[in-house]
């Protein structure tokens, strides 16, 4: 009796779990320039919402479904609301003040100050880096946890630094100490949407993921593959190099997600779990089918 009892109290648990809508979020407290993922479970049909105007482009995911949206790095220290239509209820996430650190730089006088032809070129360089990563858009196109390249940091994410004439730039990547000539890896599967040769990133690739999710690797000595190529995790886009504005050889990398570009390393300890749609009718296939009564 007390055994059927426990049942029949678990069974309701499980099903008021399953009816009730919740909202996950990683990690618990943000930085300017974090990436924040969103999981929410107990709900029928992908949830709709944004974050800091930034429409949440949510996927299938193991459980529920989730999204990924970034905390710019001029985002002041506040509470953001991560609001959502329908069940799930609206959440908030509390945003830390960070201080980067900051360096000069000294590199040559034509990549510290460049001229206005030069500037033009920057600009549109920028504009198809973006471009290119704004082309990763619905369901992702991957499965599997993204996957750090290997090297030792040299410089991260969000560092201020001063170039010879005295100007500043953030840095946008994370910077990883990579041998001229050394294999550059895919760090997930998707689409090579950008083959460019740029003035300061040098020759670049960007791979498109799905959901969002763009990574860009900068200063290849030599490009491996071509715009439109799909790729898989780990496929070879390049050998490093220091093309561009470099101080010497080593891997920047980039990751953009709806909002802006992240900080890779806190990136890379997201629990994304997507479920790709291929992989969802697949599960249909498997599950027994129903009678004809119940239909
Ligand atoms: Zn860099």
């Amino acid at each position: 009796m007390t055994r059927f009892i426990s049942l029949a109290a678990l069974l309701a648990l499980t099903s008021v779990a399953i009816a009730d809508p919740k909202v996950t979020v990683q990690p618990a407290t943000v930085h300017p320039g974090d990436p924040v993922l969103v999981t929410v479970t107990g709900v029928k049909t992908a949830p709709k919402g944004k974050a800091l105007g930034t429409p949440l482009r949510f996927f299938n995911a193991k459980r529920g479904y989730q999204a990924v949206f970034a905390v710019p790095l001029d985002t002041k220290p506040e509470i953001i609301t991560i609001d959502l239509e329908g069940p799930a209820k609206a959440v908030s996430l509390e945003v830390d003040d960070l201080t980067f650190p900051e360096t000069s730089i000294v590199v040559e006088d034509e990549l510290a100050n460049p001229d206005k032809a030069d500037r033009d070129r920057i600009d549109s360089d920028n504009k198809a880096i973006i471009d290119a990563a704004l082309e990763s858009k619905d369901q992702p196109l991957f499965t599997r946890p993204f996957r750090r390249p290997p090297g030792e940091v040299t410089s991260t994410f969000g560092e201020w630094r001063t170039f010879n004439d005295g100007h500043k730039s953030q840095h946008l990547g994370l910077d990883l100490f990579a041998k001229e000539g050394s294999k550059v890896k895919a760090i997930n599967a998707g689409t090579v949407v950008l083959v460019r040769d740029s003035f300061l990133a040098g020759n670049l690739v960007v791979i498109a993921h799905g959901a969002g999710i763009a990574s860009a690797y900068y200063h290849l000595s030599k490009v491996l593959v071509a715009e439109g190529e799909r790729v898989e995790q780990g496929a070879e886009l390049g050998l490093a190099g220091h093309t561009g504005r470099t101080t010497g050889p080593h891997l920047h990398l980039s990751v953009r997600v709806p909002g802006g570009f992240i900080d890779p390393a806190a990136f890379f300890r997201l629990a994304l779990a997507p479920t790709t749609l291929a992989n969802a009718r697949e599960d249909q296939t498997k599950r027994p089918r129903r009678s004809g009564l119940e239909r």
